[in-house]
């Protein structure tokens, strides 16, 4: 793994470590560990150590590490093409857009954006948006949508936005899960509602039953269209092929990454309905989008989750997952749905709870001080639970009795049961 000579003492993770703080920039902080393999629902690092990944590349590898039919697809097809442009065409990104089209209900009407991640999938939106005459977005505090500039001036967090304003401008924040301000928000001058199905990064916040439905409401009210951003909601993780689905509601354009091809990079901006031909040629672009190794990787992913009945079997995990997680001691909550699930625990331990963890050999994430956040592969067995529980029991355990003088924990004010 690596090209330079062990200095004698020191571990391989520590060596590569330091390596990687001398060559890569400082946007994440220090790696956690550095990492050399996977398989399934586990990884390794460079000093032999197996975790239990419970957080998938943060909802990305949805059927897990080196996947053989996901392996099979992504090698059979840069074996034969890899890469052609967007002068030309290839099956796999004709036959993925098809498909993505059918999974979203677009009844012949709808058109798909391919790119390379999550951000750019949202830039694409954005376009869309501002071809409809109107710039004035409305979107979700606590909503986050990516980092290049356009998805960052969606995002209303000013610990993001600071270090790079001026951003792009025309877009106003409501309170999440708040039907009554969306309605108050939104006039005839609103180009889109963007919203996320559930809240990721916000530390999975679920909203009310009928949000979005009442969303789709007001955009028609006013003309405006409704656009989710499912790149982290969208593929499966939460039971079903687009979070949006949990109620009876059609969006004008979905937007989609992480997951889609379980690990390889990729992005899609759907536009349902006339929101697919508002970009004309030469309006948008870019180079590697819908290569075709990335196509016939996600249609691989697709196939496996189909066949595998793969959405049933994260609605019944997640519910086991769930319902052990509320078991553990200092456990305050549990919120999601599917294997997109919070553990609210005591205030301000999420950081060491995480870290507790992964020495334990469990990887989690802490997006928010008082909660974990669990995004596995969608393939997690019961058997991993029986792996987690107790290596989370512990970590949880030891830091909420710390914090247990301090005071007692707060309920998340949209806890979903
Ligand atoms: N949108 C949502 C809802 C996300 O959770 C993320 C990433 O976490 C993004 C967009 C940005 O995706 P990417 O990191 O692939 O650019």
């Amino acid at each position: 793994m690596t090209d330079q000579p062990m200095t004698s003492g020191r571990s391989s993770v520590a060596v590569l470590t330091e390596r990687y703080e001398g060559a890569v920039m400082n946007t994440f902080g220090p790696p956690k560990r550095v990492l050399v393999r996977g398989a399934g629902c586990h990884v390794w690092d460079a000093d032999g150590r197996r975790y239990l990944d419970l957080m998938a590349g943060i909802a990305v590898n949805s059927l897990g590490h080196a996947h053989p039919a996901v392996v099979a697809a992504m090698t059979a097809q840069a074996s034969t093409l890899g890469q052609v442009s967007n002068l030309f065409a290839s099956e796999p990104q004709i036959v993925l857009a098809e498909r993505l089209l059918v999974l979203a209900g677009a009844d012949g009407e709808g058109r798909v954006f391919f790119c390379n991640s999550g951000t750019e999938a949202n830039e694409a939106a954005i376009k869309i948006t501002r071809r409809t005459g109107r710039t004035r977005i409305v979107a979700a505090q606590g909503g986050f949508h990516g980092r290049t500039l356009g998805a960052l001036a969606l995002t209303a967090k000013a610990a993001y936005r600071a270090p790079f304003e001026p951003l792009p401008g025309d877009v106003v924040w409501v309170p999440y899960g708040d039907a009554a301000a969306l309605s108050a928000a939104v006039d005839e001058t609103t180009a889109a509602i963007v919203l996320e199905p559930i809240q990721g990064e916000a530390g999975v916040i679920v909203p009310p039953d009928g949000y979005l439905s009442a969303a789709r409401r007001v955009a028609d009210r006013d003309g405006a269209l409704l656009w989710f951003d499912e790149v982290q909601t969208g593929v499966g993780r939460t039971g079903r092929w687009f979070g949006y689905q949990a109620e009876q509601v059609q969006p004008d354009i979905i937007t989609l990454a992480k997951g889609l091809a379980g690990g390889f990079p990729i992005g899609a901006c759907i536009g349902l309905g006339s929101a697919g031909s508002l970009l004309g040629p030469g309006q948008h672009g870019n180079t590697f989008g819908g290569n075709p190794v990335a196509c016939a990787t996600s249609l691989a992913v697709l196939d496996v989750i189909q066949q595998d009945d793969l959405l049933t079997h994260v609605t019944s995990i997640g519910a086991e997952l769930a319902a052990r997680l509320r078991l553990v001691d200092g456990v305050i909550a549990v919120r999601g749905r599917g294997l997109l699930l919070a553990a609210d625990i005591a205030p301000g331990t999420s950081p060491l709870v995480a870290a507790a963890a992964l020495e334990g050999g469990v990887i989690v994430n802490d997006p928010t001080p008082d909660c974990l956040r669990l995004a596995p592969p969608l393939v997690l067995s019961s058997a991993h639970i029986d792996e987690a529980i107790p290596v989370l029991s512990s970590a949880i355990g030891a830091h909420s009795r710390a914090q247990d003088a301090a005071g007692p924990a707060q309920r998340h004010p949209l806890e979903v049961s």
